[in-house]
This record gives C-alpha cells, structure tokens and sequence, in this order.
C-alpha cells in the first residue's frame, strides 16, 4: 500500500522507479550483483556514472562549458565548498537573503572566512515574498552572489532569474528539474539529490568551467570541484546507489515529456492546490501570489488548535508528512516532480472533508 508522502526530503519517489530498482537489485546489468555491491572502478558501474551525468547535461540542457560533479556531503556541503572554491578567506560575497536555507547559507559562508553583503533580506514578511526582478545585484566586488530559488520551509520560490553583475551560484535543492532552466545563466547551481533527483547521500554540482581551478589550498579534495571533475567524481569511493537511482529518475522524466512537461505538471499541481486554498476561510496561504513555491506549498488552519487533529486524521487517510518545519508549525505539503496530480487532489478532497466535519 503506496501512501502520499508530502515529506520535505528525503521525498516521495516515482513508483516506477523504485519498481524498477527493486526489479534488478539482486542481479544488476546481469552481474549476478546488486549496484550496492559491484566496484565504482568495475567497467558498468563507470559505464553508470557516465550515463547518469549525460541524462543530466541532456534533460537539463548542461551547456559544454559547464563541468557535472557529484559530491558527498549534501547541500550542506556545499555551502562550505561554494566560498572554498571560489574565494580567499576576506573576500566579498552577497546574498539574498529569503528564508532560512539563504540564512544557513549566510552563516556557512561567514564560518569558511569570507564576507557577506546580504544585499536583499526578506526576513521582516516573515520570509514570505521574494524580491522583485531587477530590484537587487550583487554589491561591487563581490566574487559572487548567492541565492535559494526555493526555500524549502518557508515556501517561496523565484520565478525568475535574478540578472546579476557577478557569477550567481544557486541553492537548488528543492526545485531542480521541476521546470526548464537556462543553466548558462548561473555560475554554479548546486542541489542535494533527496527531493527531485532521487535518495539522499549526494549534492549535484553544476559549475561553469571558468570557475574552476581556484580552490582554496586547503580545501578537501572532496569538495574541491576541480580534482572532483577532473577524476569524474571518483576520486574516492561515490555513492553508488545515489548516482544510480539518478540515472532513472532521469530516465522517469524523460518518459514523461522533460523538463517542459514536467514543469506544466507542477504547475497544475501548485495551482491545484492555492487555488483551493484561496478559495477557503478555513485554510490560508501565507505565500502571497507571485512568490508561491510550486514544490513546498505552506498552509494554515485558521483555528490552530485543530493542526495536530489534521495532521492525525491525514495520516490515516494514506495522505503523510503534512506537519510544517519544526521552527514554524502549520502545514506544508511537498509536492515534489514524483507527487501526482492524483495525490494534490486527495489532498484537497480531504482538506474540504475535514473542513466541513470540523469547521
Ligand atoms: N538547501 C535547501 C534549500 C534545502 O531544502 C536543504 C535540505 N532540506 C538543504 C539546503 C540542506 O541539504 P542537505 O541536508 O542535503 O545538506
């Protein structure tokens, strides 16, 4: 029994997929091996790195200027390894500051030496809005400005990318490959792999060759995105599951029409769903129209006492993970590329059910 799991990550896998992997887990490519168990050296597994990373540069339409490196670590890592890569301990940075993944981000980077411009803060809306184009650029110096196109607990997302003097490097971890991106407009895009892009254990790195070869002296080799690419993420042993289920959850959305079918997906999803909360007193969405994420959709109960009941009568329901971040309360549904838009709609069905027994 397959529930609706509106987790914020490790999220909801497309059922396929994981049938798929069941399938050949014991005998995988006929080695009598499951892909857990065979070399990263060995000739298919080599074979399965390469093709994951060509099914990437394919559906997301990776420019050949742009080198593909898979690290360990997660996004987290990466917030370490942005300012290693690409600064000396003093430089200047800018942010934009939207919620609190730009604000972990922020606090990263100020740890690894460099400073910061947090050149917009939207933390007074409650980290509700999200700036508007061309209001904002990086300040004057800046060896790059950072930013979250989606801000994975409050909500928001860009529908835009920023124009910026400097190289922008992107925390894309919770709205890669839903929807077109021109890549050749950032200078690095980074996203942990446990929300659109398979199990946890792994960060995408996706960075414009120009920037490599300026690492710190002292930064790990295995966040070092230059002696990461120039051994095709091998330098050490890789996660070989997670490079793997890549690779299908590549081919998954390639089956269903790439990154311009799975954006108009998501978009009926989100709208799907704000539209039926706008629709409600008993329910509302504190992300106004403009800076709605189409992958976390944040909601409230008006009555707030009735929260823990919701989220109770919603699990039983088969409809899982609907309690918001920790540090915010409410509700939150992730509905990420694998979320149907047959799992939106049991949502809303059983949010209109149990507004008229409880409202
Ligand atoms: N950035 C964003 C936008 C996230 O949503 C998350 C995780 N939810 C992270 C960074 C941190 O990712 P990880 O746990 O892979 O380090």
């Amino acid at each position: 029994m397959r529930v609706y799991n509106f987790s914020s990550g490790p999220a909801m896998m497309p059922v396929e997929v994981l049938e798929q992997a069941a399938a050949e887990l014991t005998d995988w490519r006929g080695s009598g091996m499951s892909v857990m168990e065979v070399s990263h050296r060995g000739h298919d597994f080599v074979e399965c790195e390469r093709e994951a990373e060509e099914k990437l540069r394919r559906v997301l339409g990776i420019p050949d200027d742009y080198a593909i490196v898979f690290c360990q670590g997660g996004a987290t890592g990466q917030f370490h390894a942005v300012p290693m890569n690409l600064t000396r301990p003093g430089d200047l940075t800018s942010l934009v500051n939207t919620g609190q993944w730009s604000a972990k981000a922020l606090r990263h980077a100020e740890q690894a030496g460099v400073r910061v411009e947090v050149v917009v803060d939207e933390k007074e809306s409650g980290y509700t809005t999200i700036p508007a184009p061309g209001s904002f650029d990086a300040a004057r110096g800046s060896a790059y400005l950072h930013y979250t196109p989606n801000e994975t607990i409050g909500g928001v997302e860009f529908d835009y990318v920023p124009e910026c003097g400097a190289p922008l490097v992107a925390d894309l971890s919770s709205t890669i490959l839903s929807r077109p991106l021109d890549v050749s407009r950032f200078g690095v895009i980074y996203a942990g792999t446990q929300k659109n892009m398979g199990p946890a254990g792994m960060a995408v790195v996706i960075v414009r060759r120009d920037l490599l070869g300026r690492a710190r002296p002292e930064t790990p080799d295995i966040l070092d995105w230059t002696r990461m690419a120039e051994q095709d993420s091998m330098l050490n042993t890789p996660p070989t599951f997670s490079i793997y289920l890549l690779g299908l959850i590549l081919d998954w959305v390639e089956r269903l029409g790439g990154l311009t079918a799975m954006g108009e997906r998501n978009r009926t999803k989100a709208e799907t769903l704000y539209t039926y909360l706008d629709s409600s007193d008993f329910y509302s969405a504190p992300v106004g129209p403009g800076a709605r994420s189409w992958m976390n959709v944040v909601f409230l109960l008006a009555d707030r006492s009735l929260d823990k009941t919701f989220v109770a009568e919603a699990t039983d329901a088969g409809l899982t993970n609907l309690a918001g971040h920790r540090s915010v309360g409410g509700m939150r549904a992730s509905i990420y590329n694998a979320m149907p838009l047959d799992g939106v709609q049991a949502l809303v069905d059983f949010m209109s059910e149990f507004e008229r027994r409880h409202g």
